[in-house]
């Protein structure tokens, strides 16, 4: 794999720490858990899509563009972190939000990432639910281009090949940590959603030849329909990567037992595993990622998943500005 070839441009604090969670490991009896944060990529308070940004910008910069468009849901972390690159490489930033939630509150409207959003200068529209995104990111790129601009489209999550480099480079740190804690690391969690955080991971521990599971808890559908989808993503990836030979299906492990009633929509076990992270571990997770995350790790580990003396790495994917946006269901009574 050669990562050194693909430009990129540097958004993030990198290397994020891989740290111990001694509490929570002894409250479950083992396994051994570590968190991976990159919550804190630094990047307008943080997350996953820093990383993906770093490829996607730099791809954007290679072709002269002044403009970042891109899509998500109200509350999407993707989007933020995106105004937050554009503003700091001087570019414009257009965002399209998809009013994915049926019921919302007030503050959902308007606090956690929308209002980072507004701060961080990006212009946004809003999308009815079940609108066709993509294209309306494609018409909203002629138009600009008709202006006289060069925009430069990003997907929903920045998942596309160029973005799962991002994680494909995580992968790669995570390794060098863990040589570095003298750790064997048996699987890595995180929350999948637009599946570039998978792809990536799977593609880089693969290429590593390292033998460490990527197991995804998904937060939005079915485990067949997320499996799918992440490999679908993990060839290209795994191309664009330079990696030679291809990846079995079989690598692709999703679970999506904990996604509840849909994405976005809070679930008892993610409000106490929310709390059990923060009150364990003085960890801050979020209401739509990494907190049904980690209510899939608690789980499992109470299931006996994994070996006691065994290592597992929660990355922590970010996503805690979405908790003022939550504030009516996350209060303690
Ligand atoms: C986007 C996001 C994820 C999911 O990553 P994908 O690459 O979209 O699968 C997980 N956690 C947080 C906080 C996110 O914002």
């Amino acid at each position: 794999m050669q990562l050194g070839r693909h430009p990129r441009v540097r958004l993030g604090h990198m290397p994020t720490p891989l740290e111990f969670m001694p509490r929570l490991t002894e409250a479950l009896g083992g396994p051994r858990l570590f968190v991976k944060r990159d919550d804190c990529t630094g990047l307008a308070t943080g997350g996953n899509k820093t990383r993906k940004l770093e490829f996607l910008v730099g791809e954007a910069v290679a072709r002269g563009a002044d403009t970042l468009i891109t899509l998500g849901a109200v509350q999407s972390n993707h989007v933020r972190q995106t105004a937050a690159a554009a503003a700091r490489m001087g570019m414009r930033c257009e965002i399209l939000l998809e009013k994915r939630l049926s019921q919302t509150t007030e503050v959902y409207e308007r606090n956690g990432n929308v209002l980072l959003d507004r701060l961080l200068g990006a212009s946004l529209r809003y999308v009815p639910m079940g609108a066709d995104m993509n294209g309306a990111a494609e018409l909203l790129a002629g138009d600009l281009r008709r202006e006289g601009r060069v925009p430069y489209v990003i997907p929903g999550g920045g998942s596309n090949p160029v973005g799962a480099l991002g994680y494909v480079d995580c992968a790669l740190e995570i390794l060098r940590q863990a040589a570095d804690l003298g750790i064997e690391v048996a699987s890595v969690v995180h929350a999948t959603g637009s599946t570039g955080t998978q792809a990536g991971l799977i593609v880089g521990f693969e290429g590593a030849q390292s033998g460490v599971e990527v197991l995804g808890i998904s937060v939005r559908q079915p485990r067949e329909k997320q499996e799918a989808a992440v490999f679908k993503l993990v060839g290209p990836s795994a191309e664009h990567a330079g990696l030679q030979h291809p990846i079995p299906r079989e690598r692709v492990v999703v679970n999506s037992d904990y996604v509840g009633e849909g994405y976005g929509i809070p679930t008892e076990g993610m409000i106490n595993a929310l709390r059990q992270a923060a009150r364990l571990e003085g960890l801050l997770l979020d209401p739509v990622y990494s907190g049904k995350a980690m209510h899939g790790l608690i789980d499992l580990a109470r299931k006996g998943r994994w070996k006691r003396d065994q290592c597992v790495v929660f990355i922590h994917t970010g996503g805690q500005a979405g908790l003022f946006a939550y504030e009516p269901v996350l209060s303690p009574e």
